[in-house]
């Protein structure tokens, strides 16, 4: 068998370990391993997801979010889909513009609060364009009503890994996803994917949103358990 890429000390790696996953093999616990660059993913001192006690994590609502529907293409990454957004929607936070550059799902979800775990978590990720630090905006998700919007979005997901969808002319607003009150709970973490790098800001949102069972089981057809284990607070 001859050997894909070899590390510095000559051993071997397995060409379809280059990556990250959630499996056994590949799942957080072996993030570190898989990447010298993955280092924080065990040595990081202010690590995502967490499980939000009330009591400890702050909450805030003094931000303003400032969307528009245009979504530029749905990828398939293999983690999971992740809608990608053309510029000019953006957050503002203490005087500071993130752009929204992607929207993805996580099931169930990777923050806890007060030990309840969701059925799902939407992660809107924004980016200070100069210092390049994060804000992610997490929606909690439970079981209930049909969401409409989602319906729209799931039409859209990649059958094939990597294949992208072009959005033309579809316009989805994806502020519809969000809840009414932004009231949040607000912490300084980290990714929560490889590389778990600790330049992110967490407003993850009080309020939850709905979508139904049948929603969720077919976004599972696609990607179930894609979460990290939650992390000391
Ligand atoms: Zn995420």
């Amino acid at each position: 068998m001859s050997c894909a890429r070899q590390t510095t000390d000559g051993s071997c790696v397995d060409s379809h370990r280059h990556g990250w996953g959630y499996s056994l093999e590949d799942g957080p616990g072996t993030w570190f391993k898989l990447n010298q660059q993955y280092q924080l993913c065990k040595q990081g001192h202010h690590q995502s997801p967490i499980n939000i006690h009330k009591d400890h994590i702050p909450s805030i609502s003094d931000y303003q979010l400032s969307y528009q529907g245009y979504i530029h293409d749905v990828v398939d990454n293999e983690h999971t889909v992740e809608f990608d957004y053309e510029a000019g929607s953006s957050l503002i936070l203490h005087g500071k513009e993130y752009q929204l550059k992607q929207f993805h799902f996580h099931s169930p979800s990777e923050h806890t609060v007060e030990g309840e775990r969701y059925d799902m978590e939407i992660h809107f990720v924004h980016q200070n364009a100069k210092q390049k630090d994060l804000t992610v905006l997490a929606v909690l998700v439970k079981a209930g009503q049909e969401n409409p919007l989602i319906q729209s979005l799931w039409t859209h997901l990649p059958q094939d890994k990597h294949k992208h969808h072009v959005f033309t002319n579809d316009h989805i607003n994806v502020v519809d996803l969000i809840p009414d009150d932004l009231e949040a709970y607000y912490y300084h973490g980290s990714l929560t994917t490889p590389p778990c790098l600790e330049t992110v800001s967490w407003l993850v949102l009080k309020e939850t949103i709905e979508m139904s069972q049948k929603q969720l089981d077919y976004f599972h057809k696609f990607y179930n358990w894609n979460i990290r284990d939650l992390q000391a607070e």
